[in-house]
C-alpha cells in the first residue's frame, strides 16, 4: 500500500501536543503542566495554533518539545478522527481528556508503522485502524 505520511504537519493540526499532553520540567520542558491545559507558549495566530518560541525552543529550556515527534499522528487526529473541529470549538470538559488519550493511541500506531515496511501485511492492518472513531481507537488493545 502507499506509505502513510509519518511527518508531522502542524499546519493541519491544532497544537494538540501543546495542549493535550502533560509536561514535566524533569523531562526537558520549561514548565510543568497537566494534560488538557494549553501550553503558555501557544498562541492563536491568523486562526492557527502556533508556538511563539518554536524557533528557540532548545535555548529557552524546552528541549522536550524538540525531541517529541508525533510521527504525523497530530494531523490524523485533528483532521480525520475529529473531522477538523478544534478543541477550541468544542469546550466540553471531557473532550480534551478523550482527545489526549486518542492522540496517545495514534502516536503508538504511527510509531509502529514507522518500524514496518509498507509491504508488510501488518502495515495495512495498522494503517486501517487509524480511521477508527474515538471509541474504536480507545478500545484497541495495544
Ligand atoms: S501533535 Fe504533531 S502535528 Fe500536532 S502540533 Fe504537535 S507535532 Fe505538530
Amino acid at each position: 500500500m502507499d506509505p502513510v505520511d509519518l511527518t508531522p504537519d502542524c499546519d493541519s493540526c491544532f497544537g494538540l501536543c501543546c495542549v493535550l499532553l502533560p509536561f514535566r520540567t524533569q523531562d526537558g520542558f520549561g514548565a510543568d503542566k497537566v494534560g488538557g491545559e494549553p501550553c503558555a507558549n501557544l498562541e492563536l495566530v491568523k486562526g492557527a495554533d502556533r508556538c511563539r518560541i518554536h524557533h528557540r525552543l532548545e535555548e529557552s529550556g524546552w528541549p522536550g518539545c524538540v525531541a517529541f515527534d508525533c510521527r504525523g499522528a497530530g494531523q490524523q487526529v485533528a483532521q480525520v478522527t475529529y473531522g477538523g473541529v478544534s478543541w477550541r470549538e468544542r469546550d466540553e470538559p471531557w473532550l480534551r481528556a478523550e482527545m489526549g488519550a486518542v492522540l496517545s493511541v495514534m502516536v503508538t500506531l504511527h510509531r509502529r508503522l514507522a518500524d514496518l515496511d509498507s509491504d508488510d501485511p501488518a502495515y495495512a492492518e495498522i494503517a486501517a485502524l487509524r480511521d477508527g472513531n474515538p471509541e474504536e481507537l480507545l478500545a484497541l488493545e495495544l
